[in-house]
């Protein structure tokens, strides 16, 4: 059921930034604020209640993840998931200290592993990109090496969907001995995942990006694995995350999980509307492109390039205009850049600077894409000429 928003006239496309709590996920959480707030780890009847409610929760996610519940925990967002992996691993493993990632990971991961690397506590290599997103696997094969504790890539790009050849990569880490993290945040709910064809140790996903509240999420751990836990306490979620469990919040993922699988099957429905919103985009302007094309990307995603602009003047005129969607350039003091992606991808600064990401959800309409397309069409010609003119 859609989310009920106010009714207002927005166009929402920027579903990969956060998504609306469905329905059916508000109605599953209410009891557990209300009459069923036992502490999941009280001996009582309302304790044992929740506790039953987690453990379903637990099977559920574990389906959409394509694993077994005794490989989940429950975490509070993607950032947290990602960061238990490599610092659980890097503190646990210290014989190991090398870690292979991507230029275009999530700041969650490239930000942390930056620091760790700073203050001397693991040696980082950075596989580049090239200009359509994809990533150089020869590198990645040298880089991997009898060092490498971990090799850490996410599955979908957050920016261009660009969606990352997985279990070739978890072959070239396994033959090393080191272990796979696989950051699925943008993935889950997208696309159908499985641990075991994946060949991933660790996934992490998070429950904002699929339907469910924000301050949740999960961690996948391949069985026989252990980390360091980031904090300690009362020991819940297997001792790697102590902390009295969000009730409420677990039940609505668990829900937005099980809506998600279920809606997998009709996903190709926003593929068609993607393509839609492109299509008439890159036909109705000139001096446009789609980064990432070629590649294979996430259905809801499209990362459209108006060449000779700043993307965040056409955030803004978009959204003068009723219609939600980000820039993929980010201003920092006073200074305009490309994002991390953008930069790591290469493209030229006149088409870098104007990438806008368009993400779309399974309750998008058509009548919304093509709002959105005929406002592009009338709002970017007078930021060019604004431009031009300033210049
Ligand atoms: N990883 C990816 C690929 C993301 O896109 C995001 C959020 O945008 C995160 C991690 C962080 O997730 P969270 O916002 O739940 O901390």
């Amino acid at each position: 059921m859609p989310p009920v928003t106010e009714a207002t006239d927005l166009v929402y496309l920027d579903n990969n930034a956060t998504t609306p709590v469905a329905e059916e996920v508000l109605a599953a959480m209410t009891p557990y604020y209300r009459e069923l707030f036992g502490n999941a780890h009280a001996v009582h009847s309302l304790g044992r209640r929740s506790h039953d409610a987690v453990e379903d929760a637990r099977a559920e996610v574990a389906l959409l993840l394509g694993t077994e519940a005794s490989e989940v925990i429950f975490t509070s967002c993607g950032t947290e998931g990602n960061a238990l992996v490599i610092r659980g691993l890097a503190d646990r493993m210290p014989s190991r200290r090398k870690i292979v990632t991507t230029a275009v990971e999530h700041p969650s991961i490239l930000s942390l592993l930056r620091a760790l690397q700073g203050a001397g506590r693991i040696e980082l290599d950075v596989v580049p990109v090239d200009a359509s997103g994809a990533l150089d696997l020869e590198r990645m094969q040298a880089s991997i090496d009898g060092t490498t504790l971990l090799v850490t890539v996410m599955l979908a790009q957050n920016e261009t969907g660009v969606l990352h050849p997985i279990p070739r990569i978890a072959d070239l880490a396994h033959a090393r001995g080191a272990l796979l993290h696989v950051d699925a945040v943008q993935a889950a709910g997208k696309v159908p995942l499985s641990m075991a064809r994946l060949g991933a140790d660790f996934l992490t996903i998070s429950g904002h990006k699929f339907h469910a509240p924000k301050g949740v999420g999960a961690l996948a751990i391949r069985k026989g694995l252990t980390l360091q836990p980031l904090w300690y306490g009362g020991g819940q979620e297997l001792g790697l995350r102590s902390g009295t469990e969000p009730v409420p919040s677990i039940v609505g993922l668990a829900t937005a999980a099980r809506l998600a699988r279920e809606a997998l099957a009709t996903y190709d429905r926003v593929r068609i509307l993607r393509d839609r919103l492109e299509h008439g985009i890159l036909t109705r302007l000139d001096e446009t492109s789609v980064n990432g094309s070629g590649q294979p990307r996430l259905a809801n995603t499209t990362n459209i390039s108006f060449h000779d602009t700043y993307a965040d003047e056409i955030v803004r005129a978009l959204d003068h205009a009723g219609i939600c969607v980000s820039a993929g350039a980010a201003c920092n003091s006073g200074q305009v850049e490309p994002s991390t992606t953008m930069k790591a991808m290469g493209n030229p600064l006149r088409i870098a600077m104007g990438a806008v990401r368009f993400s779309l959800s399974r309750y998008t309409t058509a009548a919304e894409v093509d709002r959105a397309v005929e406002a592009a069409v009338h709002a970017v010609p007078p930021v060019r000429q604004q431009l031009q003119s300033a210049v």
